[in-house]
């Protein structure tokens, strides 16, 4: 599959720090997980969608966050997860505020359109956007998959206190 070029998952002008990149030790070490991104949205923050597509999952009932081992196994985090049919690409954004959501099941979204509100819910020690995006596997369902960014920022070359914008 192509690399699909998608925007970050925020506003363009506004610029935030990663807090974790590629296999990041907190939590990033499953092939669910290994290319998710951490920014550093706060509570409040707008997220956009990373490009056109349609919304196929959205949990925004949490209210609570914890960093136990329960937390970690039975996680409870607000979600939105985008299919993008140009690039059969899957993009997740986590930890959304309680009723975070602005769209709902179905809805179909432009690049760049706002689609939720950061938060702090599930496993979590911080308020932030947890950005994933996956493909579908023969053996595992959805897997995480590397990306790059229209602006040229490859997903991989993000560390830990970068700035992006
Ligand atoms: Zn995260």
């Amino acid at each position: 599959m192509k690399k699909n070029k998608i925007a970050l998952p925020f506003p363009k002008g506004k610029e935030y720090n990663i807090i974790q990149g590629y296999n990041g030790k907190f939590t990033y070490n499953t092939i669910f997980s290994q290319y998710a991104i951490d920014f550093n949205l706060n509570i409040g923050d707008t997220i956009t969608s990373a490009d056109n597509g349609y919304v196929v999952g959205v949990v925004e009932d949490y209210k609570d966050y914890g960093t136990s081992k329960k937390w970690r196994d039975n996680d409870k985090s607000n979600y939105i997860t985008i299919y993008h049919p140009n690039s059969g690409l899957y993009t997740q954004y986590v930890h959304l505020n309680h009723k975070g959501a602005l769209v709902k099941l179905g809805d179909y979204v432009l690049k760049g359109q706002p689609i939720g509100i950061a938060g702090m819910t599930g496993f979590t020690t911080t308020p932030h956007l947890h950005f994933n995006v996956k493909i579908p596997s023969d053996k595992n369902g959805l897997i995480s998959t590397d990306i790059e960014f229209e602006n040229g920022i490859k997903g991989k070359d993000l560390k830990k206190k970068d700035r992006v914008n």
